[in-house]
């Protein structure tokens, strides 16, 4: 069911308001950015996101994975503590989309959380299956 969520990162500079259905799941991946930062993602289309404030504070970074011919998604990082809050993009449809740091949501229930999370190998560019080694997680 879609709810309702604030959230923002930690010294609160910035913060936004998202509608999120953590019953369609979440993403853990191993490509080499998720993995160095511990990615946790909720996907929602973009137009169910509203950055409330912060958008000066927000530090925005992209690359290319290997095999791809240009970035994926930008992430943006509150410049002042280093939390990051989310990220933006298209999805494979080409609907523009956005990638909720789960962390930074305030008063998900952490039973939905936990039974919500999907791992994919992002790793070998295989988003339709999980790591074949646990370490990968
Ligand atoms: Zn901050």
């Amino acid at each position: 069911m879609e709810q309702h969520y604030e959230g923002g990162c930690h010294c609160g500079a910035v913060q936004y308001e998202v509608d999120l259905d953590l019953e369609k799941g979440t993403i853990r991946c191993n490509c080499s950015l998720c993995s160095k930062s511990r990615a946790w993602f909720a996907f929602t289309p973009a137009d169910k996101f509203q950055l409330k404030s912060g958008d000066d504070s927000l530090t925005r970074y992209r690359w290319t994975p290997p095999n791809r011919p240009q970035p994926n998604l930008t992430y943006y990082t509150c410049s002042t503590c280093g939390v990051r809050t989310h990220a933006g993009g298209m999805d494979p449809k080409g609907q523009h989309m956005v990638a909720v740091q789960v962390a930074t949501l305030e008063g998900a229930d952490p039973d939905a959380l936990a039974t919500s999370v999907h791992y994919v190998d992002g790793r070998h560019d295989r988003f339709d299956r999980e790591p074949e080694h646990s370490d990968a997680l």
